[in-house]
């Protein structure tokens, strides 16, 4: 039996010369949990050349979204940099991944910590009803080099406030969308574990500093990002958590956003 099956892109849009979304059509039998990833590819000198990709869309959406690099001489993306509506895309047969809302104990506050592509799994946690039914404040950081890296997470929570199944906690302000650049002026230009240890993240948004007994984490995006968190938390007492194990705190291994 193939490990995977063909889907048909629906829609492609480039950010910069290195990020771009596209979305593909979803066969009714795939099934994920919000939060998961799933192999996809292409067909390039008739072998597969498969790697793992975030779902940036929520379970219950008829398709499937993904936001993703451009490497210049990356084996899949210097291909799938220049799929268009109509391209058949490899996907595999399940999801799979620790960013899911069953790995952690019930808990008042979540935080969704992301550099670059790594905002992908919470893209799709975001717009999932059940993230906002399970929390009381959901807040989601992304920290790129350059300000047009932000765009896409600027318009996932902008096209989320009018969202049938979420708008009205969105609107409500259970959302904190916190956006810094370090290499370029914006707002916060401070990596975020700089911004979480001297407090000034906590004062700006009027929260309380991170605390095991009421707030959950999960880290998606640079290995360096993801040490200093895991630290962080594991400092703080907060524990590891997974599904069959749920804890404080859930991480992506194996990201490099
Ligand atoms: C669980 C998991 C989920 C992932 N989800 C996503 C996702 O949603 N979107 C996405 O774009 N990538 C994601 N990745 C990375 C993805 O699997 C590929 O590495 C990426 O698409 C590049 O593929 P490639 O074959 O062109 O180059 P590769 O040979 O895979 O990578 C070449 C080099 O490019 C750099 N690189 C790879 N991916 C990224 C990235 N995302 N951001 C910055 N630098 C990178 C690394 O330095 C890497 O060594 C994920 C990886 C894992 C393990």
């Amino acid at each position: 039996m193939s490990k995977y099956t063909e889907e048909t892109v629906l829609s492609v849009k480039h950010y910069t010369d290195r990020l771009f979304t596209f979305s593909t059509t979803r066969k009714p039998s795939f099934r994920f949990r919000s939060g998961e990833f799933v192999m996809i590819g292409l067909m390039i000198n008739d072998k597969p050349v498969m790697r793992a990709y975030s779902i940036a869309s929520p379970e219950w959406d008829e398709k499937l979204d993904f936001y993703s690099i451009k490497v210049p001489d990356g084996p899949l993306t210097q291909h799938l940099a220049n799929i268009e509506v109509g391209d058949k895309i490899l996907v595999g047969l399940k999801g799979t991944g620790t960013l899911v809302l069953d790995a952690l104990l019930p808990g008042k506050r979540l935080y969704m910590l992301a550099t670059g592509t790594g905002i992908a799994p919470f893209a799709s946690l975001i717009r999932d009803p059940v993230t906002y039914e399970h929390y009381d404040q959901v807040i989601l950081t992304q920290t790129c080099r350059e300000v047009a890296e932000l765009q896409y997470g600027y318009d996932l929570v902008k096209e989320s406030m009018d969202d049938p199944l979420v708008g009205e906690y969105l609107q409500a302000g259970k959302l904190i969308h916190d956006a810094a650049a370090t290499r370029e002026p914006h707002t916060h230009t401070r990596r975020l574990t700089e911004r979480v240890a001297d407090g000034s993240f906590f004062s700006d948004y009027g929260l309380p500093e991170f605390n095991p007994e009421t707030d959950r984490a999960m880290i998606c995006g640079s290995l360096a990002m993801s040490i200093d968190f895991k630290k962080m938390f594991e400092d703080r007492g907060f524990t590891e958590g997974s599904v069959s194990s749920p804890g404080q705190f859930v991480y992506e291994k194996s990201f490099v956003g």
